[in-house]
This record gives C-alpha cells, structure tokens and sequence, in this order.
C-alpha cells in the first residue's frame, strides 16, 4: 500500500515548529456553540494542526450523552474558519460521512469501536470513494492487528491516500492502570509492516486521566510516532464526555511544554562514530549468539539420538523446570528482566523439543 507523508498532506497553513510534534487537538464532544469556539481559538496558537470536536458519540452504553450530531458540525466549521485550522470528526456511517464533508469538515476519523466492524468500515469506505478526503483510522478496540489493517485496507481501496492510524490502546475487563492497555507491541508492528504509514498516538483514550498523558505521549515520541491526538476542553471537569482525560488549553501548553520530540537521526559526528562501533560490536555479538544457539542445539540432537535409542520420553518436566530456574538466577546479574529470560529460555526449549520430536519421527538412529 502507498500513503503520502503526513508532512504533504498540505492540510495544515505551517507544519509544526521545530521540536513540536504533528498536534490533533479539541474537545472530545461538541457540546456548545461556546464550548467548541473557546476551546479552539485558546488552544489554536500552541502549534495544534488540525482541530477535533466528536459530533456522533459512539458510547458503550445508552444513556451517556450521544454527540448532538448534524446540528454541532457547523460550530466546528466555524472553529475552523475562525482560526485558520483545519478540523477533523469521527463517522461511523455513510451518513456521517456525507454530513461532515458537506458541512466542510476537512478531515475525518473512524473511532475504534468501528474498526472493529468489517462492515461498517466498508460502507464508510464506499461512501468515501472519489472523495479525497484525508482519514485517520484508530484501532479497533480489541487487539487485533489483522482487525486494524483490514480497516486501513478497506479505505485505501477507496482511493484514500492521506492515510493514517492512531494508536488509541486496547479495552481489557478491569483495566488497572490505564483506561486502554497500550500494548505498544501492535502498533510498532503495524509501523514495521507498513513504513510509509503515519502512525498517531492518542495519549487520552489510553490514560483516561490527565495525570497519565504525559508519560503515554512521551513514550509515543521516544517511539517516533508521527503525531499526537491530544483531547482538550474549556472547562473539562464539566465535560459531557471523558471529563477526567480532557486538559483545559493551559494544560495542554504545559504538556506541550514538557514534551521532547526524538529525532530519527543526527549529523553530530561523536554520535554518529559511536554507535557505528556499537552497532558493529551489536552485530558480532549476534552472530556469536546464533552460532551458539547452533552448538546448543547440536548437543540437544544428540540426546535426543540417545533417548531414541533407549525409548525415552522428549519431554522431562523437570530438566525444563531447572533449565528455567537456572536461567532465571542468572537475570539479575546480567541485566535482563525476568520476563524477557522466561521469554527466551521458552523459545530455546520449544525448539529442542521440536528438534527431538523431529529425531523420534526419523529412522534408523545414526
Ligand atoms: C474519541 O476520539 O473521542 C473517541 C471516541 O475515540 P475512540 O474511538 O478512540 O474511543
Ligand atoms: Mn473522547
């Protein structure tokens, strides 16, 4: 798939000043004509690209305020036309798609309880065919890479080129620190698989409480993600919606303000110089370690030639169990995490016993 870098989407009248990340920022509901004017006009002059307010509300449960639909959009418009921004808002049908494009929306987004339905996203793709309109896609709320590429899929074989994901964490039953589990592992996947793709991060779906934006979008920076979906309110305390994630303007300049943007390189020389001589040590380090994984190996062929002969089992629970205790002593000392060493010895014992598993199927013993 082709996308065009987020830095051409020729969206935004500047892009972002240097050492500022790509900024999507506004209310999470349009409430008031008022609420969505204020909040956009304080929060315009802090380097915010494309301004955001949700117009159709997409709650878990009935009863939670909806969005005000149609009649909000053009408040939005007006945000916009006041500011000099350009503005985004979540569809979820056809019928929102054709509602905000007409009312002069410039951007759209598919929230992450539609990414999940195939359906849903197919229909807003078809509404969106010969519309070159840009889209950013959230994922679907369950961690399910396929789930989100199939979206993204879906909108690209609608023409759509100005494409982008935004990382907005996964929903778990009892979540203990976060309102979304971030599982950075899906999205830098999805960055691997897909280089040209800008990928967002939307701090506030994952944190659910401003005291926990600032470490989700520092780690999404650390990451080099391409931007930051940033809720912001007026007054969000008295929010209609998500009032414990959203920040007032002044919040907003203050995260801004305490945000460091990594850069994908440098032509300082030291640094240069010095991680080549790393990454060269890195390198030959790696072979090594392959070359002796090969030798444990080796010597794992040959129990299992012997076990052959004597009838004896692959498995021996209680070989692994030590095998898994002595490793996990080690951790400690050298620096590595009881997870990533349970993680690895795993690995490395699957494979034995494949290797053996492999020796009993074959015959005669050499
Ligand atoms: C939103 O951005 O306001 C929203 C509803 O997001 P999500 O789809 O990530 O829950
Ligand atoms: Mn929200």
């Amino acid at each position: 798939m082709d996308f065009i870098p987020l830095s051409d989407w020729g969206l935004t009248p500047t892009p972002p000043e240097a050492g500022r990340p790509f900024l999507i920022s506004g209310p999470c509901s349009a409430e008031t004509r008022q609420q969505v004017l204020q909040t956009c006009t304080q929060i315009a002059g802090l380097g915010v690209q494309l301004l955001r307010a949700g117009i159709w509300k997409p709650r878990t449960r009935p009863g939670s305020f909806e969005g005000l639909g149609q009649i909000a959009l053009p408040w939005l418009v007006e945000a916009g036309a006041q500011t000099g921004l350009p503005t985004c808002c979540e569809v979820a049908t056809p019928d929102h798609v054709h509602a905000a494009l007409e009312a002069g929306v410039d951007a759209l987004w598919i929230g992450a309880r539609t990414t999940v339905n195939p359906f849903a996203v197919q229909a807003i793709a078809d509404a969106l065919v010969g519309q070159d309109v840009p889209v950013f896609i959230k994922n679907p709320v369950n961690p399910d890479l396929k789930l989100w590429i199939g979206g993204i899929e879906r909108i690209h074989q609608a023409g759509i080129r100005r494409l982008a994901a935004i990382h907005r964490g996964f929903s778990v039953y009892n979540a203990p620190k976060y309102r979304n589990q971030p599982q950075w592992e899906i999205p830098i996947e999805l960055k691997r698989r897909f280089p040209q793709l800008p990928v967002l991060n939307d701090p506030s779906h994952i944190a659910g409480k401003r005291a926990l934006l600032y470490e989700i979008a520092q780690h999404a920076l650390d990451l080099h993600f391409d931007g930051l979906m940033i809720e912001s309110h007026i007054t969000p305390e008295e929010a209609w919606s998500d009032a414990a994630q959203q920040v007032t303007p002044q919040g907003l300049a203050d995260l801004l303000d305490q945000l460091v943007l990594r850069e994908l390189d440098s032509d300082n020389t030291a640094y240069l110089n010095s991680i080549q001589v790393l990454r060269t040590l890195i390198d030959q380090l790696d072979t090594q370690t392959l070359a002796l994984l090969g030798q444990r190996m080796d010597a794992v062929r040959q129990i299992g030639w012997q076990k052959k002969e004597r009838n004896i089992a692959v498995l021996q629970i209680e070989r692994w169990l030590h095998v898994r205790k002595t490793a996990l002593a080690k951790a400690d000392a050298t620096q590595l995490s009881t997870e990533f060493v349970e993680d690895l010895i795993y690995v490395i014992l699957k494979e034995s016993i494949s290797q053996q598993t492999t020796i009993m199927r074959q015959y005669p013993a050499e």
